[in-house]
């Protein structure tokens, strides 16, 4: 079946139905878990730009990608520049250390939510600085959850480090909080999400070990299928994509698009 690219009318058709989604989702938080909004991230990635400004239009803010350099030239181009003045980007893709200089000059960068190593904080943190941005660049830590070898992210019990290094060694950082991709397609009737759970539990443990209260610590988890899962399991950052934009990739699963993204990265660095 050949899918038709959405239209602009029905992608802010879309963005209006998930932000609707939203608002029940958050109805069903625990009473603990509802003293905050979720941020909706649009995860914008292999859609063009007419799309971007078409959410952008509908009062949509935050914006997700994960490819650098589809990142650098979004977040550059002239007509995204003039008309989403205040977009907030949020890298949400594996980050090499020798892309990070690129990744610090995106204009409109607003975290950088998938660092999962200490020397990954500490190039960000070098390169903000002697690339000359002031004030405090937004990070959080992506843990793997999963478990899966080919998923990014630090061990969960390597977390509460890898915050503390950021905090007390990257002082140009700011710890924003958690964020994990889990396993994709989670059948719901087994019970609460694993690794939403997981991603809770350490958050817990980071709060304790740093002095943290929960709220000062994000967690970044949900996608289209389970946003609302997540959400009313404290989720307080929901990266949703296909459900906006319309599907990408028909066929082709996440795993494999992780994949498929990592084999693009390895060969347009080989060109540079
Ligand atoms: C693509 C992507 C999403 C959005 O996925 P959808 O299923 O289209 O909502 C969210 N998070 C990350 C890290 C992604 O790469």
């Amino acid at each position: 079946m050949i899918r038709r690219a959405m239209s602009e009318a029905e992608v802010a058709k879309c963005l209006r139905s998930v932000f609707e989604r939203i608002q029940n989702a958050c109805t069903n938080r625990p009473q603990e878990l509802s003293n905050f909004e979720p941020r909706l991230v649009a995860v914008s990635k292999t859609k063009p730009k007419e799309l971007i400004i078409a959410a952008y239009d509908a009062g949509q803010r935050s914006f997700g990608e994960n490819y650098v350099q589809e990142l650098v030239e979004k977040a550059n181009d002239p007509e995204i520049l003039e008309k989403c003045q205040e977009i907030r980007w949020h890298f949400i893709g594996h980050l090499q250390r020798n892309k990070v200089n690129k990744i610090v000059d995106i204009p409109g960068l607003f975290v950088v939510e998938t660092v999962d190593s200490a020397k990954l904080a500490s190039a960000i943190n070098d390169q903000f600085e002697k690339r000359g941005h002031r004030g405090l660049l937004n990070v959080m830590v992506q843990v793997n959850t999963s478990g899966e070898e080919e998923k990014s992210g630090c061990p969960p019990d390597e977390a509460p480090v890898l915050a503390k290094h950021i905090l007390e060694k990257c002082k140009n950082l700011n710890f924003l909080g958690l964020m994990t991709i889990g396993v994709y397609g989670y059948d719901l009737s087994l019970g609460p999400n694993p690794d939403f759970q997981c991603l809770r539990n350490c958050r817990e443990k980071v709060c304790q070990e740093l002095g943290l209260t929960s709220s000062q610590v994000e967690l970044s988890m949900g996608m289209s299928n389970d946003f609302e899962q997540a959400i009313e399991m404290g989720s307080s950052n929901v990266r949703v994509g296909s459900l906006i934009f319309g599907d990408r990739t028909p066929k082709v699963t996440q795993q494999e698009e992780e994949q498929l993204t990592q084999a693009v990265g390895d060969v347009k660095l080989d060109n540079n």
